[in-house]
């Protein structure tokens, strides 16, 4: 028997480490490399901001294929020279495998296994669905109490918990099912530890709710189709929703100023989503012009993956705003 996120945890260990996830699924980075250059433009003003520090720490966590840092570095390299010659790519990952598909396209890139190792000093981080893949905890209401769900051969078993982070003042209905991602917060809160001190600013994107709510968001796909959980672990791609809310409060209560969450396709459409899309769709070929705009609103329309999908911020407390966030 293990708790689920211990069987998450091992589940898409195995998944990342034997299999291509992007067979299973469609990251925005692989949509339009729009994307990608946007949020590198983003860096750029951030470090602006930031009194344009040299040497300074460009991150990204989760990285996948490389595909976003790619983009964003042959960004950053046509409007900010400067800031070009300062930055040094960190990449944050577990996967040897999805490694050495980014070394491919990253050389000189240094790679870490979480945050910690991470040089002191200025920093800009980039992260695009990695929270998501993060190992939750699940507790569920019964009775005047609480349980947590654990994983055995393949089906949930629950267990009695005593009382644990606030549950015990929450007015859930029967069966409600909350959630908890430990190492999300513990990345909120380490990131915004850092910002109380350094210079710097963090991005995150992913899909979830605006404010707490209880719900099992727990998903699986395999082969690109929605798959049970529990089933063969190591051969789906396991997610959940990100709690923005406490992922926000973990970081202010570390030091750190927040910003949004905001809907993915407002923040991408301030920062020149479709300007740039439309620059580039001119100088290509009808179909592959179309196929760029369509691209484009399937990152930023509501019904898309304009609304489910977030933009959060974390920056010095005092810093201006970052772009998208005003
Ligand atoms: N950001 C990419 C990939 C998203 S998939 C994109 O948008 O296309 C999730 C990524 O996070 C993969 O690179 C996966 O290997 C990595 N990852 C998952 N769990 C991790 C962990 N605990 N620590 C570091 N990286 C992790």
């Amino acid at each position: 028997m293990e708790r689920l996120d211990a069987f998450m945890a091992r589940a898409n260990a195995a998944y990342y480490a034997a299999h291509d996830p992007f067979r299973d699924f469609t990251t925005s980075p692989e949509i339009s490399q729009v994307f990608g250059e946007i949020l590198g433009l983003w860096a750029a003003v951030v470090w602006e901001h930031i009194g344009r520090p040299d040497p300074v720490v460009l991150v990204e966590a989760g990285p996948g294929r490389g595909t976003l840092m790619a983009d964003a570095l042959r960004a950053i390299g046509q409007v900010a020279p400067a800031f070009a010659s300062a930055l040094r790519v960190h990449l944050i990952e577990t996967s040897a495998r999805l490694r050495a598909a980014q070394a491919e396209r990253l050389p000189g890139a240094i790679w870490h296994e979480g945050l910690e190792t991470l040089p002191l000093g200025p920093f800009v981080l980039l992260a695009n669905e990695f929270l998501d893949a993060l190992p939750i905890r699940q507790f569920v209401k019964r009775g005047d109490g609480w349980t947590e769900r654990f994983v055995h051969e393949g089906q949930f078993v629950e267990m009695a918990v005593e009382c644990c982070r606030g549950l015990g003042d929450r007015e859930d209905g029967a069966g409600s099912v909350v959630e908890l991602n430990e190492p999300a917060l513990a990345i909120a809160r380490a990131v915004g530890a850092r910002l109380a001190n350094q210079p710097g600013a963090a991005l995150f994107l992913d899909y979830g709710p605006e404010h707490s709510a209880a719900g099992d968001s727990l998903q699986a796909l395999r082969d690109g189709r929605p798959a049970n959980p529990l089933d063969a672990p190591g051969t789906a791609d396991l997610t959940a929703h990100v709690d923005f809310e406490a992922f926000a409060n973990a970081a202010r209560d570390a030091g750190a100023a927040t910003h949004g969450p905001i809907p993915q396709g407002i923040f991408l459409a301030r920062l020149g989503l479709f300007q740039r899309t439309d620059r580039l769709a001119r100088m290509r070929p009808v179909g592959q012009a179309a196929g760029l705009i369509d691209a484009a609103r399937r990152l930023a329309e509501p019904d898309r993956m304009g609304r489910l999908f977030k933009a959060i911020a974390f920056g010095g407390p005092g810093c201006p705003l970052p772009p998208g966030f005003e």
